[in-house]
């Protein structure tokens, strides 16, 4: 354990989550599938350990500092690519009921791999376009959280992982610096998609001290039948 290790599980501590060995040892593990399976396929760009630690672990598990886990069943994370933020969510607060759902059938062998690896249950990882599996009815209206990072703009996410939230449910968007123009722009789309913007958090990662913003997003009524629409459409023509 290094010194940014230390200063990574006092930090949790302080925001009231406390890590295990074995929590500790199933990160440790996954960094070292993260870098293994990235010299295969691309998977990341930040591949130094405390930057994984940093950027990947601790901006994923920053999500539970604004959402209680505890009182979050059942996740969806769309466009997890190799696994962010849900799988370190999912190690931290081994109850969560995850569903993984990505486009990229190469990502979601890789998830797979670590899921068998680190011993996790309850994870299902879906290879398919959210749109699509945004139809089907065991994933429509049934999660409680909801959560993207850098998949797309907020506009065209609110189509891809409202669907997915039950009625009351949230969606939780992981954003870097300044989303301020993006949330102008989702406003429509929140509103076709019977969503209200309940609060934006902001804060600073430990050490590089760069600014992240978690915009967390209420569906209010189920999602309108026409939504979402064919794949491909959200992307190229977001509602706004
Ligand atoms: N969330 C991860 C993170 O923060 O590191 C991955 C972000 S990566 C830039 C975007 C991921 O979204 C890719 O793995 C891509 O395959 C997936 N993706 C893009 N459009 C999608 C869609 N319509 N349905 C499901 N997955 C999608």
């Amino acid at each position: 354990m290094n010194q940014q290790d230390i200063e990574f599980i006092a930090l949790l501590k302080e925001k009231g989550v406390l890590l295990s060995p074995t929590q500790m040892k199933q990160l440790e593990m996954y960094y070292e599938l993260l870098v293994e399976w990235n010299e295969k396929m691309n998977l990341t760009g930040i591949t130094e350990r405390d930057a994984v630690y940093e950027k990947h672990f601790f901006d994923s598990i920053s999500l539970s500092f604004f959402v209680g886990m505890d009182k979050v069943n059942t996740l969806a994370d769309i466009g997890s690519g190799a696994g962010f933020p849900s799988l370190p969510l999912k190690i931290v607060f081994p109850h969560l009921k995850l569903t993984i759902v990505d486009s990229l059938n190469k990502r979601i062998q890789f998830l797979q791999t670590v899921v068998s690896e680190l011993g996790l249950t309850d994870v299902s990882c879906i290879h398919g376009r959210a749109e699509d599996v945004a139809r089907l009815v065991e994933h429509r209206d049934k999660y409680d959280l909801v959560t993207a990072r850098a998949v797309a703009r907020l506009s065209a996410l609110n189509e891809l992982c409202l669907p997915f939230a039950r009625k009351g449910g949230i969606f939780a968007s992981m954003k870097g610096a300044e989303p301020g123009d993006e949330i102008k722009e989702a406003k429509k789309s929140m509103i076709e998609l019977k969503a209200k913007l309940q609060e934006t958090f902001h804060l600073k990662l430990p050490f590089e001290q760069s600014d992240r913003h978690i915009i967390i997003i209420k569906k209010v009524e189920h999602t309108p039948y026409k939504y979402p629409r064919k794949a491909g459409i959200p992307m190229k023509q977001p509602i706004v």
